[in-house]
């Protein structure tokens, strides 16, 4: 529905109920009275309406009082790790370069631990429209300097006041940022009156519309009243912004070459799907010739956590079976996890295998463990689901699993790998136990033909082959 200019109503890029905590609230919001941060949200939807982007337009909130922004924002959404909203927004507009991307960011996230960030994302000029609220201190933690504290402001980690001796000056974001090449806009406004709220609109506008006609990289800097953190009424606040904030940090257009800067070209959206099958090192002709006699069409979620020492080919036993299952045209998702080093440390790897889509690439309680060494077994045993599978190397693991409510299976891996021609192959024998025990929805005849195609070492081609199938007839064998 479109907004009536003449009327004050709530814009329709808001949601209808701002929820938090449970807690329904048609009216209020979660800022305190006098904040900014609301004046900014309602610039911002508007202009989002106005443009009629909303379909297009993700927003990334960050850490500090804004970041529950996805609560108020009907548009895409996400909350990213502190201070690398730029960089999340990098990886987002890259993938889809017709989107509209706006990065949200107080002066913790930005200056202080993101201050890298959106300098290299500024200097790549990426296509991504920055709001960067300037308050001067901490709100959401309580009142700690920030990067932009003022010299002599107290905060609660400078009750002396800012020493420029102790914590240096003042960092002008808006400045630093104009001082690079890349950035087509860059503004700082100020949230005091009426005449300063209608600047910051048209700053909003320009910012979000240079990303619209594909300018590059667009900044607004937004000087914002926090009472709370600044312990004053919300008119002393606005009062202070005037006298003291904006005397250091000088409102003004820093960078304008919107008129001058000829569009970015969009690159295509997706490499074309051909292109998968290349860049995720998958035989194509393979996928393609091969008919499946049972992908399983039953909803099933496999989790799978696989551990040990960095150097048995754990992360690539794991690959290799998330490779296995997306040749049958199931979701997965493949996530390594190893300590620093990178031989002989402890590693893992989880794998989730779906014929729905996947919400999180992270196991917790897997249904299947395959496991190499012992510290591995201590760790994740217990975190196995009831009824669920333990395979695991009993050469190097002497002492079963205590489970009695799981099927333990111990096979000596590494020795039978030994005897096979290289204990490498260790982990290829235990993805051969595991292919027999899940031969409901994994393929052998698929598996089969697909392996020699997935191993990545030609070397050991033959022996992993080899082990696979002694593996799967051990296994055959238990039953
Ligand atoms: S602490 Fe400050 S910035 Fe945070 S919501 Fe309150 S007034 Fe706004």
């Amino acid at each position: 529905m479109t907004r009536q200019h003449n009327i004050l109503q709530k814009p329709s890029t808001f949601f209808d109920i701002f929820e938090r905590k449970g807690v329904s609230e048609v009216k209020s919001t979660h800022y305190c009275p006098g904040c900014g941060h609301g004046i900014l949200h309602k610039l911002i939807a508007e202009a989002i309406e106005d443009f009629g982007i909303q379909d297009k337009t993700v927003l990334i909130s960050p850490v500090g009082c804004s970041v529950f922004a996805y609560y108020y924002f009907d548009t895409g959404n996400i909350q990213s790790a502190h201070g690398r909203a730029p960089a999340v927004g990098t990886g987002y507009k890259r993938a889809n370069p017709h989107s509209i991307v706006i990065s949200y960011q107080g002066d913790g996230d930005l200056a202080a631990i993101g201050a890298n960030e959106i300098i290299q994302a500024a200097n790549r000029g990426e296509a991504i429209t920055v709001f960067f609220v300037n308050n001067a201190i901490y709100g959401m933690t309580g009142g700690q300097m920030a990067p932009t504290t003022l010299l002599n402001q107290t905060t609660t980690t400078t009750p002396y006041g800012r020493n420029k001796f102790h914590e240096g000056y003042p960092l002008r974001m808006s400045e630093i940022i104009a001082t690079l090449e890349a950035p087509v806009y860059v503004e700082r406004c100020m949230l005091t009156d009426a005449k300063n709220i209608a600047k910051t609109r048209n700053a909003v506008r320009k910012a979000i519309k240079a990303q619209m006609d594909q300018k590059g990289f667009s900044f607004v800097e937004v000087l914002s009243g926090c009472p709370t953190g600044w312990k004053m009424t919300p008119q002393e606040a606005k009062t202070w912004i005037t006298t003291d904030l904006s005397t250091y940090f000088v409102p003004g257009v820093y960078k304008d070459d919107l008129e001058t800067r000829e569009p970015h070209e969009v690159k295509q959206e997706n490499p074309p799907p051909e292109d998968y099958y290349h860049l995720l090192n998958i035989n194509q002709t393979l996928k393609e010739e091969y008919v499946f006699p049972h992908v399983l069409k039953e909803p099933f979620l496999e989790e799978i956590k696989i551990a040990g020492f960095g150097g048995q080919g754990l992360l690539s036993l794991g690959y290799v079976i998330a490779a296995l299952a997306m040749g049958h045209a199931y979701e997965v998702s493949w996530l390594p996890s190893y300590g620093p080093e990178m031989r002989g440390g402890t590693a893992n790897c989880s794998v989730k295998i779906s014929n729905s889509r996947i919400g999180s690439p992270l196991v917790t309680n897997p249904s299947t463990l395959i496991v190499m060494n012992k510290p591995s077994m201590k760790k994740f045993e217990n975190a196995v689901i009831n009824g669920g599978i333990i395979i695991y190397d009993s050469g190097l693991i002497d002492t079963p699993p205590s489970r009695q409510d799981v099927t333990a299976i111990g096979v000596p891996a590494t020795e039978i790998a030994d005897t096979l021609g290289n204990t490498k192959a260790a982990n290829i024998l235990l993805l051969g136990v595991y292919a027999r025990l899940k031969k409901q929805f994994l393929d052998e005849q698929y598996i089969q033909t697909a392996l020699p195609a997935i191993l990545e070492s030609k070397a050991l081609r033959d022996v992993n082959i080899k082990a696979f199938n002694y593996g799967f007839t051990y296994s055959e064998n238990m039953k």
